[in-house]
């Protein structure tokens, strides 16, 4: 049944001048879930995360949420999903706080209901003690965690992560991979990565997309590792 599906991609397809950035795509993230989509450079995962997220207009396809269509209802994906993007916005001369309460509006979390939003976001991200913090002053695990923070101050069913671990160092990759671990409780998720061991840390399934195609999609358990790992190679080297 379609609302079984938190979210579902149907035939999600985008052009840019011309050239197929992403043919085709279907994708369903049951409740709960977290999702790990996985592909070489190029794959097209952050187009396909970026209309899911309803950020960038789709060529072709269809976006549902618990059954809705968003493309008519963009007020629905914005209160339904949260977004961190590969390269989020950086704001250094505001304070955790003052992000995290400007986020909380775009999202339209009433006036009333702003301060706890952002204290909860918070305490779930591991920032409890930052919300005077410029957030030029924290390290890039910190300001990570507030990306993420931004992701969930609406309390939105489905959050998308585009790459949330890269560039970070391994004692930042724990943090935010137990932090992801912990989102699952009360979201469903996804997040990109290329490289296959981020995704086996955290996702219970992988998508593998290449040119622009998904080549795999399968639950992701000790037997399933190495065939994931053939399809990886393949498509890095395809
Ligand atoms: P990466 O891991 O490097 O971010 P990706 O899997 O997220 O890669 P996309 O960024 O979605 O891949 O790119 C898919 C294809 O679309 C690539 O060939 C890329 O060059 C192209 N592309 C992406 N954005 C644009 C754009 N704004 N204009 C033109 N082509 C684009």
């Amino acid at each position: 049944m379609e609302s079984d599906f938190k979210l579902r991609a149907q035939g999600l397809t985008r052009d840019y001048a011309g050239t197929r950035a992403v043919d085709g795509v279907d994708i369903a993230l049951a409740p709960g879930e977290i999702l790990g989509l996985l592909g070489p450079n190029g794959a097209g995962k952050t187009t396909t995360l970026r209309m899911l997220a309803g950020t960038l207009a789709v060529t072709a396809g269809t976006v549902t949420l618990a059954g809705h269509d968003l493309a008519g209802e963009p007020q629905r994906a914005k209160q339904h999903l949260g977004y961190l993007p590969e390269r989020p916005p950086v704001h250094p001369e505001l304070t955790v706080d003052e992000y995290l309460g400007f986020c909380a509006r775009l999202h339209a979390v009433p006036r009333r209901q702003r301060r706890e939003a952002i204290a909860a976001a918070r305490a779930d991200c591991g920032l409890e003690d930052t919300g005077r913090r410029l957030i030029g002053h924290l390290s890039k695990g910190y300001q990570q965690r507030v990306g993420i923070a931004q992701a969930i101050v609406h309390r939105p069913d489905v959050v998308i992560l585009d790459e949330p671990t890269a560039g970070l160092d391994p004692n930042q990759l724990r943090g935010i991979r137990e932090l992801i671990a912990r989102l699952s409780r009360a979201h469903s998720v996804i997040i990109s990565s290329h490289i296959l061991s981020e995704i086996q840390a955290t996702a219970a399934r992988v998508v593998i997309m290449h040119q622009g195609r998904i080549v795999m999609d399968e639950p992701l358990g000790e037997t399933a590792a190495p065939v994931v790992e053939i399809a990886l190679r393949e498509a890095v080297t395809a």
